[in-house]
């Protein structure tokens, strides 16, 4: 079934995808751009976010998920490898229902350590400071 709702192009990611918005960028090409999720559930915490438009994954174009699903496996590697994590989730939300807030397709890339709890979704916001410098290793780990 086809999500019923209309793509808003107005939406933050849409913004941020035209660069009229800013983000911590670890990735971007003709497919998707990868950037920090500014209220991190762990440290290091990506969102992987394709150039096409769609709301979420059932409007998402069929033919789109083999070069976008790529870039989700490529980020995860420097997400890992970057933050030096033992493990990731990879999650993504299916409208608000779902507990999906921004309404343009999206991955969450989550860097996990054995023991150690995710803090809340979309909770609080993390210091730019931090936000950068974990960008600064994931982006060195392409
Ligand atoms: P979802 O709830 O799956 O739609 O996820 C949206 C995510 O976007 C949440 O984890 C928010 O913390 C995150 N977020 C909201 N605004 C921004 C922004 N301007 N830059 C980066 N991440 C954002």
């Amino acid at each position: 079934m086809l999500n019923s709702e209309p793509y808003q192009p107005d939406n933050i990611f849409a913004k941020i995808l035209r660069g009229e918005l800013p983000a911590h960028k670890v990735f971007e090409d003709d497919v998707a751009v990868a950037f920090l999720d500014i209220m991190p559930q762990s440290p290091g915490h990506t969102l992987v976010v394709p150039k096409l438009a769609s709301r979420g994954l059932l409007d998402f174009p069929a033919d789109g998920w083999g070069p976008f699903m790529g870039r989700v496996q490529l980020v995860a590697a420097a997400v890992k490898k970057g933050m030096d994590a033992e493990g990731l989730s990879v999650r993504q939300f299916e409208g608000a229902a779902g507990g999906q807030t921004v309404f343009h397709l999206h991955f969450h890339v989550l860097p996990r350590w054995e023991g150690v709890a995710l803090r809340r979704h979309a909770d609080s916001v993390e210091k730019p400071d931090v936000l950068k410098a974990h960008a600064a290793k994931i982006r060195a780990a392409f």
